[in-house]
Parts: structure tokens; sequence; C-alpha cells
């Protein structure tokens, strides 16, 4: 399976600079063996569209939230339609400030994800604990249960579905997860995925780490054996520490 390196820009980056990076990216003519895609402020999605669809640069893009109605009364929400016709083929979906700040439920983080899928479009299904349920030796718990509305998705939906393992505790925290920690909570994410949808689709479940991932740190952690990418904050905003990263994984 190929490594898929992911940056989420969170609320980052003018229109200027957005338009900088991806020509740049644009320029280097890239030819890694590891996937990437970028997820900016939804508003800036037609730039990645007008600069980064045509070759060289394989790249995909997608918004930081979506919703689930094509269209409708929903003030201030993104239709997976819209995102579909900005050119998103990926879009992440219940990531762990969406439900710090914005009220996201493990079952409307799922309904989003569905969302998504009608569209053609892969969500990146973000999980994780927060410290105090680490350390109440709850991680495994808490995170089945933000994936148990998931698991009624036809086997159809979950070959498209990617699961990104976000420990709250290491979000922009600077505390990476050590690259053990972040094997033994994939490795029993992959065990719950074939319980449910059975052995070949587990193996095929692409399962990021995301949390502080840096050039220092990466190729540790991606050199495990059920991490298969990196959701990426801070460290993607830059060109070159976001490809140092996607190199990291080659090495
Ligand atoms: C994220 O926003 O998903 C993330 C992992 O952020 P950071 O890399 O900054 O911790």
């Amino acid at each position: 399976m190929r490594t898929l390196i992911a940056g989420n820009w969170k609320m980052y980056k003018s229109a200027s600079e957005v338009r900088a990076f991806c020509e740049e990216l644009q320029k280097k003519k890239l030819s890694l063996s590891t996937d990437l895609a970028i997820f900016p402020q939804a508003v800036h999605l037609p730039i990645f569209a007008d600069v980064l669809s045509t070759k060289p640069t394989k790249i995909s893009w997608g918004p930081q939230n979506i919703f689930y109605k094509e269209s409708g009364a929903f003030t201030g929400e993104l239709s997976p339609l819209a995102a579909k016709e900005l050119g998103a083929t990926m879009a992440i979906v219940g990531h762990s400030e969406r439900r710090q700040f914005f009220g996201e439920t493990n079952r409307s983080a799922a309904e989003r994800a569905l969302g998504a899928l009608a569209f053609g479009i892969q969500p990146i299904f973000c999980v994780g604990e927060t410290l105090e349920e680490r350390d109440a030796n709850r991680t495994m718990e808490v995170i089945n249960q933000q994936l148990a509305p998931i698991f009624d998705l036809s086997e159809e939906a979950i070959s498209h579905f990617i699961i990104a393992y976000e420990p709250v505790w290491a979000i922009g925290t600077g505390k990476t997860a050590t690259a053990t920690q972040a094997q033994e909570v994939q490795a029993q994410i992959r065990k719950s995925v074939e319980s449910h949808w059975g052995k070949e689709n587990a193996a095929n479940c692409r399962i990021l780490y995301g949390g502080s991932v840096k050039p220092e740190n990466a190729r540790e952690i991606l050199a495990q054996p059920d991490v298969n990418g990196a959701l990426v904050g801070g460290a993607s905003l830059e060109i070159s520490s976001f490809l140092s990263i996607a190199a990291a994984a080659n090495q």
C-alpha cells in the first residue's frame, strides 16, 4: 500500500500564500513514491484546482470538514457536491478540533464520512483519545466508540475509507506519541477493522498517524507496520518540512 502524507492546514495561510505554495510544489516536478494530499481552508480549494490539477505534480486536496447532504438549508456547511466540483477527492472528517470546539459527535462524524463517500470523496476519519482517557487505560474503548457508527458501512465503502489515529494530547502540542505507542494503537485499530470487515479489508485499510509529526520523527513513525502514512498539521505549512516528511517515508 502506498504511504499517504496529508497536510492539514487548519485556519492558516492567505490566498497569496496558498498560491505561492502550490506554484512552488508544481515547479518541483516531484517523483515521490508517496501519495500527497493537502487540506486548506475550503475557500482556497479553487487555487489548488487552478495550479495543481495539471501535470507534473499529482496531489490530492480537499476540505477539513464536509456535510452529508448535497444541498439544503444548512447555513455554514460545505456540500460534498460543491467540494467535488472544486476537485476535492478527499476530506478530513471528525478532526479532534471539530469534536472539541464545534460539537462534532461520533454519529455526526460518521454521517459526514458517508456523505463524502456518496460523492466519491475519500474520508480521512480521525479518532483518538485524550490524555485523561489514555491514563485511565481507555484508549481502545474510546476509539472503538468513535469507529462504531462506521462499522455499519458496506464493504465497498470501506475500501475507500482512511482512518487517522490522532491522540488528542499529541495534536499541536509538540508531544508526539512514540513510534511504539502509535504502532500499538494502530495494530489494535486494524484488528477492530478486521473483526467487522474481514482480514483483506483490514489489510488494505490505510491507517495514518497524526500528532506533532515532523521531519525529525517521521522516519521512525512511518516505518511501523501499521502506520500507512501521516496526517500532519504544523509541519505541513512549510513546503520543505512537508516534503521532508514525504521523503522520510521512503527511507
Ligand atoms: C492535525 O492537525 O491533525 C495535527 C496532527 O496537527 P500537528 O501535526 O500540528 O500536531
